[in-house]
């Protein structure tokens, strides 16, 4: 029994593509969801008290260290009201996201995901 942490989109048609694509790719069994609307441009922006309260939330998700693959994935998708800013800045967005995740948490891999404007799952970076 392994799970995986995913800050994704609260957006309700990116939930199981994601989980799948994780549940697929890599060998996670559960995948703790941390949703906000826009995820990947609150990650990228510079509002510290919401990343603060989303560290937390990984935080939280982390304390299973036997049972954790010590892999947080960050997810940005197509046609996002939260995060209204065509395709290319959203994957802008997920590389500051991941990098900025991979130094406040440097023993984490961090996985950037795309999906698509036809619900396809991509990774994009990994660090
Ligand atoms: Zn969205």
């Amino acid at each position: 029994m392994k799970f995986a942490t995913c800050l994704n989109c609260m957006d309700g048609r990116v939930q199981l593509p994601v989980i799948y694509w994780i549940k697929e790719n890599y060998a996670a069994d559960y995948v703790d969801m941390i949703a906000e609307p826009g995820m990947d441009g609150i990650l990228a922006g510079e509002n510290h008290k919401d990343i603060e309260s989303i560290l937390k939330k990984i935080d939280i998700s982390l304390k299973r260290p036997n049972l954790h693959l010590n892999i947080i994935f960050v997810a940005g998708h197509h046609d996002c009201l939260g995060n209204p800013v065509d395709d290319e800045t959203h994957k802008r967005q997920i590389y500051i996201a991941a990098e900025k995740l991979k130094n406040l948490r440097p023993s984490v891999k961090i996985v950037g995901l795309w999906v698509s404007d036809e619900w396809k799952v991509e990774k994009i970076t990994e660090k």
